[in-house]
């Protein structure tokens, strides 16, 4: 989907496709580097992560696995609610593999610093996170993050997999949305 079709929902693109696409890219490369000669597990958290999985994956230029986890933090509107719940767990057993999670965005760290925890818990060797978009709340919660795509201000933003109700999950870039469509 792309802006001409969006009409006055979203206010302005912040990060394009072609940026998007540029940082994946990078990252790859340096994961593929950072990770030469060992076995790696990617676990996408659904549904936000679709995107950016799907492209780094195949800009990364090794085998790596995909696994996919479904946790809740945020209702249907656009505030976190610090809650965090399994809705679908890991296929395969994690004990002694290294794991990159792959988040869409970083918000409170509620949801990530959770997440990652949960898979150390299970037996991980090493827990990484990487992910595509940090707003500037993630500096107060002490959840590292290995590899960031961009830091974008505290605005709602949609697209890329990142949706408002189960919308604009398609564009292949990020905007932040109107306000009128939410107050
Ligand atoms: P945190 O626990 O870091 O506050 O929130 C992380 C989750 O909240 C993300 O995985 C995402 O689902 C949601 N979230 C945070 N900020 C935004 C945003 O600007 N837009 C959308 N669509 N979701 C967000």
């Amino acid at each position: 989907m792309d802006l001409a079709a969006l009409g006055t929902d979203v206010e302005r693109v912040i990060v394009s496709e072609e940026d998007l696409q540029a940082k994946l890219r990078e990252l790859a490369a340096r994961i593929d580097a950072d990770y030469q000669g060992r076995d790696l597990l990617l676990v996408g958290v659904l549904k936000g992560a679709v995107m950016a999985m799907a492209d780094l994956a195949r800009y990364m230029q090794r085998h790596i696995e995909m696994d996919w986890m479904a946790v809740s933090s945020y209702g249907s509107g656009t505030k976190s609610s610090g809650v965090v719940r399994i809705l679908k767990d890991l296929d395969r057993d994690i004990t002694g593999r290294e794991v990159l999670i792959v988040e869409d965005i970083v918000d409170s760290g509620l949801t990530l610093s959770w997440l990652k925890s949960n898979l150390e818990s299970r037996g991980a060797k090493q827990v990484e996170i990487l992910t595509v978009l940090r707003k500037p709340e993630a500096a107060k919660v002490h959840v590292e993050v290995k590899y960031v795509g961009f830091d974008i201000p505290s605005d709602f933003v949609v697209g890329y997999g990142l949706d408002f109700n189960e919308k604009y999950r398609n564009l292949p870039f990020i905007a932040v949305l109107a306000k009128h469509m939410y107050s």
